[in-house]
C-alpha cells in the first residue's frame, strides 16, 4: 500500500492532481496511518501540494493556499454529511422488514411455560415473534402478564439475577440498576441478587421488598476490562454450583451499565433466554459482528440473530451449562492466543447458534435510546446507560 501511495504522488506531481474530496486533507497529520484508518479512500489523497516545473516556490505556494482555502470552505459540509448519515441511516434500518412467524398458533410453540400457549403471535404484525425452531420471541402486545405472574408464582419460581461492579463501575451504575430493578424486576417472585466486585465495602445498602435479598461476593479485579467481561462467565458458573442451584428455579445476567424502566418480569422467564441486540435486529445477517476468525473457539460463518450478552438467563442447569461451555472457549483462545472479536458476547452467540435459546426477548428488553424513530419498541423496560469507556475502564 505504501508502495502505491508513492507512486500516485509522484504522477499527481506532474498532474496536478491537488483537489480530490479526500477527507484526510483537512487532518495531514492522519496520512501517514491512513491506509490503516481508511482502507477505502484512494490513496492519491495528496491534496498537500504539487509543484510546477516554471516556477516552483511561487506557484507551489499558491496552489498551497488555494488547498488550504478548498479545504477549509468543504469542512463544514463534511461535517453536515457525517452528522446527518448516522440518524438517516438508523431510520432506514428501522424500515426494514423483520421475518415474519409463520407458526399458525401459539400451540405450535416448543412452550417453556403454560403461559406460552396464550402467547398471541398475530397480534405484532410489525415484527417477528417466534423463531424456526418454534421459539417464542416476546413482545409488548403478545402476552397477559398477569397470567405468568400467577403461572410463575403457582410454580414456585425464584430467581437469581447476577450483576458485576468492578472498579470505577461500581459508582458509576450500580445504585441506580440496583434501585430501578428493585421497582421492575420480576416483581411478585423472590428474587435474590448476587453482587460481584472487588470493593465489598462501597457497595451501599439498598432498601429491599419483600421476599428479596442481595448478597455481595468478592472477585478479583483483571486488568484487562475485556478479561473482566468474560471472566464473569466463570465466576457465574461457579456461583450456581455453589449457591444458585440450592436456592433460585432460575439465573438471569445483567451488564451494570443498565437501568429497567418498565416491567421486566416472568414473561421473560424461560429455560435458556437470548435477548435480540437492539442495534442488529433489523439488520441482514451478513452485518451480523460474529467473529470471524476461524483459529477462535467463536467462530461462526453464519447465525439466527446477533444476541446482546448484556442480558441472559434461563434456569440455573442451563444457565451453568452455557457459562461453562463459554468459559471453557474463552480459555481455548487463550492458549492458542486469539481473542474474540466482542469477547465474551462472541462466545454467547456461537453458545446460541449451536444450542437454540428457549426463549428470545425482543430489544425492549434492553433497549439504546440513542435509536431514535421505532414504532416497533412499545415500551422500554431496561435501557443503556450512557458508557464513559475513557473514563471507567481500566
Ligand atoms: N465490568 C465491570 N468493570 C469493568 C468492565 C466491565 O464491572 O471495568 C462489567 C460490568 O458489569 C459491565 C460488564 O462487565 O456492564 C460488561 O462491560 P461493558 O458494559 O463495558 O461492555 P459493553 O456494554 O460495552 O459491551
Ligand atoms: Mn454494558
Amino acid at each position: 500500500m505504501y508502495g502505491a501511495h508513492l507512486t500516485v504522488a509522484h504522477l499527481s506531481d506532474k498532474m496536478n492532481i491537488s483537489t480530490n474530496l479526500n477527507p484526510l486533507c483537512f487532518f495531514p497529520f492522519f496520512k501517514a496511518s491512513s491506509s490503516l484508518a481508511f482502507p477505502y479512500l484512494p490513496h492519491k489523497s495528496l491534496c498537500l501540494t504539487t509543484v510546477d516545473d516554471q516556477n516552483p516556490s511561487t506557484m507551489g505556494y499558491i496552489q498551497k493556499t488555494k488547498n488550504v482555502l478548498k479545504c477549509v470552505l468543504l469542512l463544514p459540509v463534511v461535517l453536515c454529511i457525517v452528522y446527518f448519515t448516522g440518524p438517516s441511516v438508523r431510520l432506514m434500518i428501522g424500515l426494514l422488514p423483520m421475518q415474519r412467524c409463520t407458526l399458525g398458533s401459539a400451540e405450535m410453540l416448543i412452550l417453556d411455560n403454560a403461559a406460552d400457549a396464550r402467547l398471541d403471535l398475530q397480534s405484532r404484525p410489525d415484527v417477528q415473534t417466534c423463531t424456526s425452531w418454534r421459539a417464542p420471541i416476546i413482545w409488548e402486545g403478545m402476552f397477559d402478564p398477569d397470567l405468568y405472574d400467577q403461572i410463575h408464582r403457582k410454580q414456585g419460581s425464584s430467581v437469581a439475577l447476577t450483576v458485576f461492579a468492578i472498579g470505577r463501575y461500581l459508582d458509576a451504575y450500580l445504585e441506580a440498576f440496583l434501585n430501578s430493578s428493585e421497582h421492575h424486576f420480576m416483581l411478585g417472585l423472590p428474587v435474590s441478587y448476587y453482587v460481584f466486585t472487588d470493593t465489598p465495602e462501597k457497595v451501599k445498602s439498598i432498601k429491599l421488598g419483600p421476599q428479596r435479598s442481595l448478597r455481595v461476593i468478592q472477585v478479583q479485579r483483571h486488568t484487562r476490562w475485556q478479561d473482566i467481561s468474560m471472566m464473569r462467565m466463570k465466576t457465574i458458573s461457579d456461583t450456581i454450583e455453589s449457591d444458585i442451584r440450592h436456592h433460585c428455579t432460575h439465573v438471569f445476567c445483567f451488564d451494570v451499565d443498565q437501568v429497567f424502566t418498565g416491567r421486566f418480569g416472568p414473561e421473560a422467564l424461560g429455560d435458556s433466554v437470548a435477548q435480540l441486540h437492539a442495534h442488529y435486529y433489523r439488520l441482514p445477517k451478513k452485518l451480523f459482528t460474529y467473529d470471524r476468525n476461524p483459529k477462535s473457539q467463536a467462530f461462526i460463518e453464519t447465525g439466527d440473530f446477533y444476541y446482546h450478552a448484556a442480558v441472559f438467563g434461563g434456569s440455573w442447569k442451563d444457565v451453568k451449562a452455557l457459562t461453562e461451555a463459554c468459559y471453557k472457549s474463552i480459555m481455548e483462545d487463550k492458549q492458542n492466543n486469539v481473542e474474540a472479536l466482542w469477547h465474551d458476547e462472541s462466545h454467547l452467540n456461537k453458545y446460541f447458534w449451536i444450542h437454540k435459546p428457549s426463549r428470545i426477548l425482543s430489544p425492549e428488553y434492553c433497549w439504546d435510546t440513542s435509536i431514535r424513530n421505532r414504532t416497533d419498541i412499545r415500551v422500554f423496560r431496561l435501557l443503556w446507560a450512557p458508557k464513559h469507556y475513557n473514563k471507567l475502564r481500566t
